[in-house]
């Protein structure tokens, strides 16, 4: 099922998700909605808390940009290492038709568990991957890309975001 993707400024994006406990078939269900709620909205990844659910849930497809990339499941993961810096051009589903220039790390390690809840350990030196780690995790945080912008940009993109969101409330509702 594909889900609403929240538009930020929603205090749900902001909140610290909890981590997974069960590995049970609703963790299953949640993970292959969120898949096709990022494959609909053509992003790269996605977290849990941006359809609202507050768990230390992230799906990534950095195919076909990334030579030899799989779609990825990471529960309650944790950047072990990173290195090195870099200016990403940077968006988000929770922030549409916004990109800004981000320094991240070049390089990073991730420990997480999978679906089943078998520890993996992966790492990612200067591709999308290694961007869209950094970036759904710190989603898992209350935190979003937008924190990383001047506050000058940072308030244009969320006058330009409220009058969407607005218009996406009229459009919905054409009498209120
Ligand atoms: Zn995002």
């Amino acid at each position: 099922m594909v889900h609403d993707i929240l538009i930020w400024p929603d205090p749900r994006l902001r909140e610290v998700s909890a981590p997974v406990t069960e590995f049970d078939e609703s963790l299953k269900t949640l993970i292959k909605d969120m898949f096709e709620t990022m494959y609909a909205a053509k992003g790269v990844g996605l977290a849990a808390p941006q359809i609202g659910i507050l768990k230390r849930v992230v799906v990534i497809d950095t195919s076909p940009q990334d030579e030899g990339a799989r779609p990825l499941v990471l529960i309650n993961p944790r950047i072990t290492r990173k290195e090195g810096k870099r200016l990403w051009s940077e968006g988000c589903l929770s922030v549409p038709d916004e990109q800004e220039k981000v320094e991240r790390a070049e390089k990073v390690a991730v420990t997480a568990l999978d679906e089943e809840g078998r520890e993996f350990s992966l790492e990612a030196d200067g591709t999308l991957l290694a961007l869209a780690l950094q970036h759904e995790l710190e989603h898992l945080e209350g935190g979003l890309f937008v924190d990383h912008l001047s506050s000058l940009k940072r308030g244009l993109i969320k006058r330009r975001m409220t009058r969407l969101k607005e218009a996406a409330r009229r459009t919905a509702n054409p009498k209120a």
